[in-house]
């Protein structure tokens, strides 16, 4: 039988960025979802946590509502970042063993990995160290989801998998310039500047950082192949295992969006990390699965998403 018929799906963050997609990937699989709205179930608040689980009675919780963004939002908001995604990640997993939900599915972030690491960012080295300055609070109260799932299985027998994403991009991301990360920020300026006839565009940067980018689609996809396949309780990295420098990734949409001017770097604004691309041969293995969608695929669908849908995008917050 499959694995997803009549499973009972609760989708926290469903109507986000990743989450939606996984929605719609849902929507294929013969399964009931649900999708709880934050208005009405709170999850920094255990009671309403509770509430939530003890209305839907899910049999897999996956868990991808955060509060984070790109490099810059870490700077203004590390406070709120730090509470909400701990207390998120808490609840949830408390939620889960009170409620006896069959298995969680974590959604972590390469942010949570050593900042000091340049090679290819492999699951044994999670925690070789603290996540780097310019994202270690997002990164930390990540990872620990990982910590609290193995305690829980040791305890209460909850299952538990913890998911490492890389960078994701795609339609329905914030494009929003004080929380998006670089590959939404770079598509909404370009595009701009070609609507406006703009003579250049700021980068931040010095455009050598190393960055991988994940199309939200395939990343929706490998999440439900992992729900389906993994049930280990070592993290598992997702990704596309190929780096690109923000200098190329810049020129990329530059070209994608038909933008004639010129490009300024703007080294006063962080580099953050110096690479950050994973290490994705268990990947490869256990769900025998590669992402289909190439960088510069992936960056036209987008870009044509935005350019026909940019009022709704600019407004996503
Ligand atoms: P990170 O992967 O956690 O460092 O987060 P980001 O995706 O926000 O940034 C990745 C890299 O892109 C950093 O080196 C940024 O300085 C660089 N970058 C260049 N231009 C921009 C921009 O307009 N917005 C953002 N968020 N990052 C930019």
């Amino acid at each position: 039988m499959s694995f997803w018929k009549d499973k009972r799906v609760l989708i926290t963050g469903g109507s986000g960025f990743l989450g939606s997609h996984i929605v719609d990937r849902l929507k294929t699989m013969n399964c009931e979802f649900f999708v709880p709205r934050k208005k009405q179930y709170d999850f920094t608040r255990l009671d309403a946590a509770e509430l939530c689980f003890a209305t839907y009675k899910p049999d897999l919780v996956i868990h991808s509502a955060a509060y984070y963004g790109g490099i810059w939002i870490n700077q203004l908001y590390p406070g709120r970042i730090y509470y909400e995604n701990l207390v998120m990640g808490a609840n949830v997993m408390e939620a889960a063993q009170r409620h006896k939900v069959e298995k969680v599915v974590q959604i972590g972030t390469a942010c949570s990995y050593p900042g000091y690491l340049e090679n290819e960012l492999a699951e044994k080295d999670l925690w070789n160290g603290l996540p780097h300055e310019t994202v270690v609070n997002y990164g930390i109260t990540k990872k620990i989801m990982n910590v609290q799932g193995a305690a829980y299985k040791k305890q209460y027998g909850l299952n538990s998998i913890h998911l490492i994403l890389t960078n994701l991009y795609g339609p329905r991301d914030t494009y929003h310039p004080d929380r998006s990360h670089v590959a939404a920020a770079l598509i909404r300026k370009f595009v701009e500047a070609t609507l406006n006839r703009s003579p250049e565009v700021e980068v931040w940067g010095t455009g050598k950082p190393i960055r991988e980018f994940l199309y939200v689609d395939d990343c929706a996809e490998a999440i439900l192949l992992a729900a389906e396949k993994y049930n280990e309780l070592e993290p598992m990295n997702i990704g596309t295992g190929v780096g690109t420098s923000i200098r190329e990734l810049a020129e990329t949409v530059q070209q994608v969006s038909g933008y004639q001017g010129s490009i300024r770097w703007n080294t006063d604004k962080p580099d953050g990390q110096f690479r950050k691309v994973l290490a994705t041969e268990k990947m490869r293995r256990v769900l025998q699965w590669q992402p289909p969608t190439s960088l510069r695929a992936g960056l036209e669908k987008t870009v044509h998403w935005y350019e026909a849908n940019k009022a709704e995008a600019d407004a996503r917050l």
